[in-house]
């Protein structure tokens, strides 16, 4: 399939309508990304600043006293992807349920809503001109799910809808040589992927090759670092939105994974063994973001990155091998 001429117009004026990204828009203009309704009504900013902590780096503050319970604001992913199990049964641009998948056998993915179909195929139409074959079975066979994020990006950064430097503010991972020469393998094949039918396609490549330049082994690699240490797990939690809303407890009953997604201010907050917030996906992707206790203003707040239920020695030992750092919450201190 050709890409139309009003297509590719479309994403020259994407290009244009890039939104520059800056680590002062969340400390001062920051609104619930999620609220589509009116403008008129604008929503309260929510109540938090990104600052810095004494010995973690960023971090997250509390603007006024939060409540237990308290919704501080929800996020949407900066890219996420569904888990390869559940192509068919969630939607593949919000990782929405769906009871009855709509997806043609042609494109063999499924969208929850219309509104997820046309945001989807800003970039699904450039995802289905390359070739995926050699990428994904590379992944499949190596059990890899993070470079189907960076395929999405890429995707993504080509239609002029995302910016190649999307994640950049994210922390990267250290990253060992063995780790280097697998991403490098792994770009090989994602760059296949674009050359073998996107680049042969001389009307696309004229309007995307400028984009797809940016695509570069460090790009990759970079993206990957960042997703690495950033990415959330995303389990949908059963119960009543209602209930799961009012409810302070810091687990809630969740079913097996839909997909994993990065986003940009929920990788803001620090870690703690014994957190005062939680993030908690109810419909889909969308993260949000709660108050597990009384907070204070001024009062760091901070998550829970692993299974708070496990040993101290436990915790140190998965956060230290997953996320490079040595724990000293007060929790960790006092040997609990
Ligand atoms: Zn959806
Ligand atoms: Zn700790």
């Amino acid at each position: 399939m050709r890409v139309s001429l009003s297509h590719s117009l479309r994403l020259a004026s994407l290009l244009t309508k890039q939104k520059t990204f800056r680590l002062h828009h969340f400390t001062t203009t920051a609104t619930p990304e999620h609220s589509s309704g009116s403008t008129r009504d604008r929503p309260e900013p929510p109540p938090i600043r990104v600052g810095l902590t004494d010995s973690a780096g960023r971090g997250v503050f509390a603007t006024r006293p939060i409540g237990a319970g308290e919704l501080i604001h929800t996020a949407k992913p900066a890219v996420c992807y569904p888990s390869l199990n559940v192509l068919d049964t969630v939607c593949y641009y919000c990782l929405r349920r769906i009871s009855n998948s709509n997806g043609s056998e042609a494109q063999r993915v499924s969208f929850c809503s219309e509104d997820c179909k046309r945001r989807c195929m800003e970039f699904y139409d450039v995802e289905t001109k390359a070739d995926w074959a050699a990428f994904d079975d590379y992944c499949r066979t190596h059990d890899l799910k993070y470079p189907f994020m960076v395929k999405r990006l890429a995707c993504m950064v080509i239609s002029g809808v995302a910016r190649s430097d999307s994640l950049d503010i994210l922390q990267p991972a250290n990253l060992t040589s063995q780790m280097i020469s697998r991403m490098e393998e792994e770009y090989g094949l994602l760059r296949n992927a674009f050359r073998k039918t996107l680049i042969s396609d001389e009307h696309v490549a004229y309007y995307l090759s400028s984009n797809f330049q940016v695509l570069t082994k460090q790009w990759y690699i970079g993206v990957l670092a960042r997703i690495r240490i950033n990415a959330f797990r995303i389990e949908l939690a059963a119960g009543l939105y209602e209930d799961l809303l009012s409810s302070a407890a810091a687990s809630v009953e969740a079913e097996a994974a839909v997909g994993h997604a990065v986003y940009i201010l929920p990788s803001f907050y620090n870690h703690d063994c014994d957190p005062n917030a939680h993030i908690i996906w109810i419909d889909n992707a969308d993260a949000k973001l709660k108050a597990l206790r009384d907070v204070d203003e001024g009062e760091e707040l901070r998550i829970c990155y692993i299974d708070a239920s496990l040993d101290r020695d436990a915790r140190q030992e998965l956060l230290s091998r997953g996320f490079g750092f040595q724990c000293n919450c007060n929790r960790c201190l006092h040997g609990d």
